[in-house]
């Protein structure tokens, strides 16, 4: 079939090859139909549904091209186009919309356009009909060969009223340009504005008129815009008319034509959806006077435009609604950004409000009682909010926009203040919430929702079940975060960017070095990223087993690498809490370790006295696991936090590390009077070993030794080295 179809392609051109550009003007007895698809499919399902086809009288002469470059030629070729049908997506994904451009550009305007598009209401494209003059939007899969011959028929019949116009030129540029305006509106009240204001010109009258609209779904027709006598009546419905006006506009709906009758005219038009418009005007004229057919191909037009706008609203209200809960969505929350975006949207704040648990709230209530409950507190919002955009943007999750003085925390606060009482079953949800200035939001509605997002989950990492006011800082602080929390996990992905450093332990009387410190150390662009920042984000985007597992491949390299044997001190790891709190960590760490074919005298690890606290029997199982295969535990910066005797009963420790708090006040002539004095009496009492941290000066180190203590780590014996550099930097001594 599709050689078929290449024939047709050669005929035609083989046609125009010998007869040059054929005479437009002349009146052809059939209608020439553009096709322009770059699928043969589609081009032989046309050409099938077509033949033998008659429309108004005459039958039709189909061309068919490929690309827009072919449809251009198409035109120049054949003057008389009555109608194409264009791809929407061809060479490009907007070929269709280019070349629909590029007609009206070039003066095509008499041509009538029916788009096509293998997606079904993709509603972005929705826009092209509001801003190039196009006749009719189908899917490929609607237009079955009725449905395509009734377009083509209405599309022809437009075409045929256009040209037989093209005398009356005044006429018919304004009919053209009037139409196109209304294709531009994009709402029903600017639309009939506009419809109003073209039939008054068209008919030459500026006296009074209304147009009123209904619905697909009410039989209550409202004025959607008035002026004149009628201007008054904007907002009201049709019963508020006089009784002879709505008589009149009862016998034009027994019409198909414009009524003309008691100084009146009236124009009725029906959208497919079943939505209707009906424009009332004041005119002096009569019937006779009024030039019908300038009028009919203007109500041709109205119609298509009205059709496409009741359209474009009822994909609207879909596309920005919930359809299961039945309020506005994510969709709606963007728009409204948008809106107050682009009106500058001073004074005004979001809030990103989530219902704690929410999923257990569906796992207990079932779906059917949990959307009620959305939908409670969406209306209790609302309702404390006043004027305020209020959605619903995730399963549990409302966005609002609201003015700065309705949107405080006390508000929030009281919406969930007294419980929701849904089928005698009282709820009491609890919420966390992130308040943002909108001025301080991305211009960029989907940005600023993406930022409001992050907002919210930070709130609820840091103060959750809290109505936070997040200021400038706080968004800096968090968007830094977040772009090195995808950094970071990239860099262990590819296990770039991440390196290694060694610190030597040694022992305080001979600079000895027994021992040696892992310490990460992440390179990102040109920037050296300390661990105090990058951790703890390691830790909340659960990326601290990897970071583990690199560093304990770092040392094996080092290892592998040493010859001198001085590679076989012991190297300490530092785990993090989220690693601790993660049940299994430890049998996957050993198994780790064995693949890496690492053994105790090699490793040990350090653990922070947080880790102990936050999940202490959890913690402390991960950490007896890997002590009882034969790693030794130290227990990292010591008498911070929440010191307590009580963990050295419920963690097995075999070093206890002195944070450098304690280290940096020391004196030799009050050593004995300090907290270092204490805690290394402690130590010897329970027999563990000590390590001081952060020894800077040898009056430092002296004091230390004074007080017992055997081993240490600090700048004045080494700071953290490049493991590769480790071995050369230290020899198996630090002088001292
Ligand atoms: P930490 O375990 O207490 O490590 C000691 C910190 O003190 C290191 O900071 C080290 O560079 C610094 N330091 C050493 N000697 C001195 C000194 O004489 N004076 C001063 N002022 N500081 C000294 P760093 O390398 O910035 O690491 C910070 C923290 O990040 C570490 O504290 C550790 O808790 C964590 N960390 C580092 N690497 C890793 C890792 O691979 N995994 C995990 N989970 N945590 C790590
Ligand atoms: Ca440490
Ligand atoms: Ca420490």
């Amino acid at each position: 079939m599709s050689v078929e179809i290449e024939t047709e392609l050669t005929r035609n051109a083989a046609t125009a090859g010998a007869d040059g550009v054929e005479d437009g003007a002349a009146i052809a007895p059939t209608w020439r139909i553009l096709v322009v698809d770059d699928d043969p499919d589609v081009l032989e399902a046309t050409e099938f549904a077509l033949r033998h086809t008659t429309i108004l009288g005459r039958s039709l002469e189909v061309v068919y091209a490929r690309s827009e470059e072919e449809a251009l030629a198409a035109m120049v070729r054949y003057a008389d186009v009555a109608v194409a049908f264009i791809d929407v997506v061809m060479e490009t994904p907007d070929a269709g919309l280019e070349l629909v451009r590029k007609l009206r550009e070039l003066g095509y305007d008499e041509l009538r356009i029916v788009l096509r598009t293998g997606y079904p209401g993709y509603a972005p494209e929705l826009s092209v009909i509001t801003h190039y003059e196009i006749d009719d939007y189908r899917t490929k899969d609607e237009l079955t060969r009725v449905r395509l011959i009734s377009v083509l028929t209405a599309a022809i019949r437009a075409y045929d009223q256009l040209r037989t116009l093209s005398r009356s030129r005044q006429g018919l540029q304004m009919v053209i340009d009037s139409s196109t305006q209304l294709f531009k509106r994009t709402n029903m009240e600017v639309f009939s504005q506009g419809v109003l204001a073209q039939v008054g010109a068209l008919m030459r009258t500026h006296s009074s008129g209304f147009v009123c609209v209904e619905g697909r779904k009410t039989t209550n027709q409202v004025i959607v815009s008035a002026m004149g006598d009628f201007a008054p009546l904007i907002g009201k419905e049709i019963d508020a008319l006089p009784a002879e006006i709505r008589s009149l506009i009862a016998a034009a709906r027994q019409q198909s034509e414009p009524l003309f009758r008691d100084g009146y005219m009236v124009l009725l038009f029906t959208s497919e959806s079943g939505s209707k418009l009906c424009a009332v005007l004041q005119a002096r004229a009569g019937r006779e006077d009024a030039d019908l057919d300038l009028l009919r191909v203007f109500c041709t037009n109205i119609s298509i435009a009205f059709e496409n706008l009741a359209l474009t609203e009822e994909m609207n209200r879909l596309a920005f609604t919930d359809p299961i809960v039945g309020i506005p969505n994510a969709s709606a929350f963007e728009a409204g950004l948008a809106r107050e975006i682009a009106s500058d949207g001073a004074g005004k704040r979001v809030a990103m409000i989530t219902l704690s648990g929410f999923p257990s709230t569906i796992a207990t209530y079932g779906a059917q009682m949990a959307n009620r409950l959305l939908r409670e507190v969406y209306g209790r919002i609302s309702e404390l909010m006043g004027a305020a955009t209020v959605t619903l943007i995730g399963r549990g999750t409302f966005g609002v926009i609201a003015p700065r003085e309705t949107l405080v925390p006390d508000l929030v606060t009281r919406t969930f203040a007294t419980p929701y009482l849904i089928d005698e079953i009282e709820f009491m949800p609890t919420a966390t919430t992130a308040i943002v200035e909108l001025s301080d939001l991305p211009e960029d509605p989907v940005d600023a929702l993406r930022m409001a997002t992050t907002a919210l989950v930070h709130v609820r990492q840091s103060r959750p079940n809290e109505v936070v006011i997040c200021g400038p800082e706080m968004q800096r602080e968090m968007e830094r975060k977040q772009a090195l929390q995808i950094a970071l996990k990239q860099a262990l992905n590819s296990k770039t960017g991440l390196e290694v450093y060694l610190q030597p332990i040694v022992e305080l009387t001979s600079g000895r070095v027994v021992a040696a410190e892992a310490l990460s150390r992440w390179r990102f662009g040109g920037e050296l990223v300390s661990p105090e920042e990058f951790i703890p984000i390691a830790e909340a985007a659960g990326l601290t087993r990897a970071l583990t597992g690199l560093v304990l491949e770092q040392i094996v390299a080092w290892r592998e690498s040493g010859g001198d044997g001085f590679d076989a001190i012991p190297v300490a790891v530092n785990l993090s809490m989220a690693d601790l709190n993660r049940p299994g960590f430890a049998a996957w760490t050993l198994q780790e370790i064995a693949e890496l074919g690492l053994k105790p005298d090699d490793i040990r690890f350090e653990v922070t006295e947080g880790v102990a606290m936050e999940d202490a029997a959890r913690a402390a199982e991960e950490i007896e696991t890997l002590h009882s295969a034969g790693y030794r535990i130290a227990m990292d910066d010591f008498g911070t936090g929440y010191s307590s005797l009580r963990q050295f009963s419920l963690l097995p420790i075999d070093i206890l590390k002195i944070d450098r708090s304690f280290v940096d006040t020391l004196e030799v002539h009050s050593a004995r009077r300090s907290l270092a004095a204490i805690i290394l009496t402690m130590t010897e009492a329970l027999g563990v070993d000590c390590v001081a941290e952060g020894i800077e000066t040898e009056e430092q180190r002296e004091a230390l030794l004074f007080l017992g203590c055997r081993l240490g780590q600090g700048y004045l014996f080494g700071h953290p080295t490049p493991i590769d550099q480790f071995n050369a930097t230290f020899g198996r001594q630090v002088s001292i």
